[in-house]
Parts: C-alpha cells; sequence; structure tokens
C-alpha cells in the first residue's frame, strides 16, 4: 500500500473499507495459484489454463442512490446500465467480453405493473447492450422483496492475445490520455450516466496498436481514476494540463445550473465510462497523429511523473495539487 492511499483514503470512506477489505482478504493466492490480479484494478484477472487469463467484474446499481423511480422507460436504461458499467471495467482491461450472470432484487408488486414486469423490462435493457457487445446471459437469481430495486451484473471476459492491461503499469515520463468528453453525466435531461457507451472496441483496437503501460476507466471522475493509476503504480505522481481537458458539453450545462466550473465537472463528477491511459513518449508520439478511425476523440492531457502527487497546469503556467476527491458511497 502507498503513502498517497493512506492519504487520501480515510479508513471510514468507501476507499477506505475496500482497502481494508483488500488487506483481509482470503488469498488463493499460493505461488502457482490462479489469481494473477486480485483486489485493486478494474477486474480481476484469473489464471485457470496456461493460455489466457480470464477476467471478471461486478457492479450493483441501487433504486434510490443510481436512480429514482420505476418508470418503463428508465427500467430498460437500467439493465442497459447495469451491464454497460461493467462492460466498462473489462474495455479498462484491454479484454473481450464473454458472458454475464444477472441477480435481481425486484420490489414486491402485483398487478399489471408487478415485479415480473419490472424483471422483464430490466432484461429487455440488459439484452440491448448484450446483444451490442456479444455478451451471453448465462445465469443469475431473481428475488422479490418489500425493498427498492437492486440489480447486480457479474461479467466474465478474457484477455487478447496480448495479455491485459493494468492500472499498474504506469512509468514516470508517460504521456496522459483520455477518451471523449467528460463531465456533467447526471445533467437533466440527458442523464447520460443511464446510457454509457462502453469502450471495448476503442480499447481493442488501441491495444493492438500500441504498448499501453496503463489503463482505467472514469467511473469515479478522472482526478480520482488518474489517482488510482498513480496509486496503483507505485505511488507516482501526474501533471494535467487544464486547458486539454475534453469538456462535455454537458458539463457546460450543468456549470451553468449550479455555478461550478466546467473543467470542475469533467474532473470530478464521474460516470463518464471513457478511458484513461498511459503510454511511453515515443507511443505517444503515434497515437497523436493517429487515424482514429472511431466517432470517438482521443486526447493527451498530461504526463505521469516521479514526483508523487496529482497536480494541474493552468493556461498562465501556475500549478496547484488537485485533490482526487470522486465519488465515496459513504459521503457524497
Ligand atoms: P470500479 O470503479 O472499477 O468498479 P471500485 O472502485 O468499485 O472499482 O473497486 C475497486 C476495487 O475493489 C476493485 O478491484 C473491486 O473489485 C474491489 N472491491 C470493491 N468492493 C469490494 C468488496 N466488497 N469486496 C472485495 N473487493 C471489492
Ligand atoms: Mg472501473
Amino acid at each position: 500500500m502507498s503513502l498517497i492511499s493512506h492519504m487520501n483514503t480515510p479508513s471510514g470512506s468507501e476507499f477506505g473499507l475496500i482497502d481494508w477489505i483488500r488487506r483481509h482478504a482470503p488469498q488463493a493466492n499460493t505461488p502457482g495459484g490462479h489469481v494473477v490480479t486480485g483486489i485493486g484494478d478494474d477486474c480481476a484477472a484469473l489464471r485457470f489454463t496456461p493460455e489466457r487469463e480470464v477476467v471478471v467484474t461486478t457492479d450493483m446499481l441501487m433504486e434510490g442512490r443510481h436512480f429514482r423511480g420505476l418508470d418503463g422507460d428508465l427500467l430498460a436504461l437500467v439493465g442497459y446500465k447495469a451491464l454497460g458499467v461493467n462492460l466498462s471495467d473489462i474495455a479498462a482491461m484491454a479484454a473481450i467480453p464473454r458472458s454475464a450472470t444477472v441477480a435481481v432484487a425486484l420490489p414486491r408488486r402485483r398487478g399489471e405493473f408487478g415485479s415480473a414486469e419490472i424483471g422483464r423490462r430490466i432484461h429487455q435493457g440488459l439484452t440491448t447492450m448484450a446483444e451490442r457487445f456479444d455478451v451471453a446471459l448465462v445465469g443469475g437469481d431473481t428475488n422479490a422483496w418489500d425493498g427498492p430495486l437492486v440489480v447486480s451484473v457479474t461479467l466474465l471476459g478474457e484477455a487478447t492475445e496480448r495479455g491485459l492491461v493494468r492500472r499498474a503499469g504506469a512509468r514516470a515520463g508517460d504521456a496522459i490520455f483520455v477518451t471523449g468528453r467528460l463531465g456533467g453525466s447526471n445533467s437533466e435531461p440527458n442523464q447520460r450516466h443511464l446510457s454509457p457507451f462502453p469502450r471495448i472496441r476503442e480499447a481493442l483496437t488501441l491495444h493492438a496498436a500500441f504498448d499501453l503501460h496503463a489503463m482505467i476507466d472514469i467511473s469515479d471522475g478522472l482526478a480520482a481514476d488518474l489517482g488510482h493509476i498513480l496509486e496503483e503504480s507505485g505511488g507516482l505522481g501526474a501533471v494535467i494540463e487544464a486547458d486539454r481537458i475534453p469538456i462535455h458539453e454537458d458539463a457546460r450545462e450543468m456549470s451553468r445550473a449550479d455555478g461550478r466550473s466546467p473543467l470542475e465537472h469533467a474532473l470530478h463528477d464521474g460516470e463518464d465510462f471513457e478511458l484513461c491511459l498511459t503510454v511511453a513518449p515515443e507511443a505517444a508520439d503515434q497515437l497523436r497523429g493517429w487515424d482514429w478511425r472511431g466517432s470517438n476523440e482521443i486526447n493527451e492531457i498530461g504526463v505521469i511523473t516521479r514526483e508523487p502527487g496529482l497536480r494541474m497546469r493552468f493556461r498562465d503556467g501556475r500549478i496547484e495539487a488537485l485533490e482526487p476527491r470522486g465519488f465515496d458511497h459513504f459521503r457524497d
């Protein structure tokens, strides 16, 4: 565990708890064991046979926390997002998604819009996402109770022949890139966070063409998620350029409503489900001029440094420390 992680993760926070679980996790990883990467990355990486690693990830959506209300259109989006956020974690490892299981806790209701109908609508949304990314639905668990709706998806995937990309591979001097535009994913009426577009294709294309040192998907916010790369890469630092952060139109929209700057939104809102990655300077030269055939864009935002801590450089040359205050479920 790095010094940075101690400074930034008070023991009572969500990440403090995850750190604690990580230190107390039962480890089947005796020498020659199957756990290649356990807690601490976007997916766990397991090796059951010598050839390719298997990746697995789990994410849960809860009514009242990740979405509100249960009207019909929203339910399909909840199913769509529940699989989408897991796909985003598979993209972050540059792996190929394969099969999912889905556990639902349905609110107990009778009548036309009862538990079964809620379950069907979620399944419809989930199926749309599954077909889009060629994922098989292979199991799950169905429950009903007097509580709110909860959907939990577990997704399995496998590495390509080039192996996986982890959070832990950044090196001092690496250039930092992000896909897409960031911020305001919760802005009304778009609610962009409900219809993520997992960057599987982008991740696999980049992984095939470049030696990606480290990668993460942006779920907690660029500052927090880049912070995870720095921490997992042995306590490195980064300087990012304020005027190079790609700001989403939704962030500007939110800024007009709440007075926080669009840049603040881009750095801290989260649920963008874009990718943040690092490459060696030579690869960065190629990536900058690369013919990015996807509809998505990719921008260089800064550099990895040996000096720990995340800092931001403004246009006038001023450099300020950037707190990686992403979304914390125990606080926000
Ligand atoms: P992500 O945002 O990519 O989904 P998280 O921040 O949710 O990642 O989790 C960070 C790491 O902690 C991941 O490796 C995840 O699998 C692990 N993790 C989170 N909660 C638990 C838990 N209750 N028990 C074991 N591992 C957990
Ligand atoms: Mg992730």
